[in-house]
């Protein structure tokens, strides 16, 4: 049997190159693609860490784009040889969830994501269902093309936002996430100001021409009470997962907070009168929703300066070095300071 590389995750703390048996179409709407690039996420490393939902020996992986190489009866819609971004969420499309349009909430989400809970595209080759992928126009390259789910999260929080040209927008977190939505909040809003302890990324908010503060050396409640004249921010996005309540200290009366990053082992307290007094919108959220097809669009138009993004591209063997490089000490699993923003992978 043919076999490809491939990094599986065994489990908790333990991650490696393996060589597997290529997979090949099964279900009469499977497609096989050829991986062309696929990123390595945050929730990637709290995999690794043990602090996300993970199921042991599982290819991980699931921000890729990749080429049809193989297609299953009754696949309609492409063919050998397209180019496809890939919405790693698999949503039945039968729950009320789904049927209602909330389909981030699909009650099979958690079951089937790929490179989460089935093999994703950390390797040379990965199975996908059709409805799963989104041809890419030639504007967008691999590297980019793999980003494409990560933006459509973003882009879920955008409209979420529904953010306005004289809002003053903060961002707590500076990583891939908070970069975005610093981008976004660059061309839109009134002001925008990030917050990152990490020094290399603190030095790739500079290179973006952001206004960055570091929690550890400055008091941020301060900063951005200054920073918008005594308003503080009309939204907050929350990009860390362990800042609550940093961004309800920093948002204004009526204005919002979004807690997008995740971290499943923070708990946090909250003074619900201060939610009513201050008239705090607090909007969660989860994953893309209806926002792939939007995110081509953007990224296709060159809408984002994603040049700083990209920290390196590396090989599928290199990718140990990767997680170091994000931040996680491989030996002891302790974190240490970061080397990257995103980092991709060529299988
Ligand atoms: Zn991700
Ligand atoms: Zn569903």
């Amino acid at each position: 049997m043919d076999k490809m590389k491939a990094l599986v995750f065994k489990d908790v703390g333990n991650i490696g190159m393996e060589y597997i048996p290529i997979p090949h179409v099964k279900e009469c709407d499977d497609v096989l693609l050829k991986v062309k690039k696929v990123g390595i996420c945050g929730s990637d490393i709290k995999i690794i860490e043990g602090k996300h939902h993970f199921k042991p020996n599982t290819v991980l992986g699931h921000e890729f784009c990749g080429e049809v190489v193989e297609i299953g009866s009754s696949v309609r819609h492409l063919k050998i040889g397209d180019r496809v971004a890939i919405d790693n969420n698999i949503r039945c499309g039968f729950c009320s969830f789904c049927r209602m349009g909330l389909t981030s909430q699909c009650v099979e989400i958690k079951f089937n994501a790929l490179g989460v809970m089935r093999d994703g595209g950390y390797a040379e080759y990965c199975l996908v269902p059709e409805k799963q992928c989104y041809p890419l126009p030639d504007e967008i390259d691999d590297t980019l093309g793999s980003q494409v789910e990560t933006l459509a999260t973003v882009v879920n929080g955008m409209n979420t936002l529904q953010m306005l040209p004289y809002d003053y927008v903060m961002v707590l977190g500076f990583g891939p996430i908070g970069y975005l939505f610093a981008q976004f909040a660059k061309n839109i809003a009134a002001k925008v100001a990030v917050t990152e302890i990490d020094p290399f990324r603190i030095q790739v908010a500079k290179e973006c021409g952001l206004t960055v503060w570091n929690p550890n050396e400055v008091d941020v409640v301060e900063k951005i009470t200054d920073f918008t004249y005594g308003r503080k921010a009309d939204i907050v996005v929350e990009a860390t997962g362990n800042a609550l309540e940093t961004a309800l200290k920093c948002v204004t009366p009526g204005g919002k907070v979004l807690p997008f990053g995740m971290d499943s082992s923070i708990q946090t307290t909250v003074v619900p009168n201060e939610i009513t007094r201050w008239a705090t919108k607090i909007l969660g959220l989860y994953l893309g929703q209806n926002t792939m097809v939007p995110s081509i669009r953007i990224f296709q138009e060159n809408r984002l300066n994603m040049k700083p993004f990209f920290t390196k591209t590396i090989s599928l063997e290199e990718g140990l070095s990767a997680f170091e490089c994000l931040g996680l000490d491989m030996q002891t699993l302790q974190h240490k300071p970061k080397s990257a923003m995103k980092i991709v992978m060529t299988p």
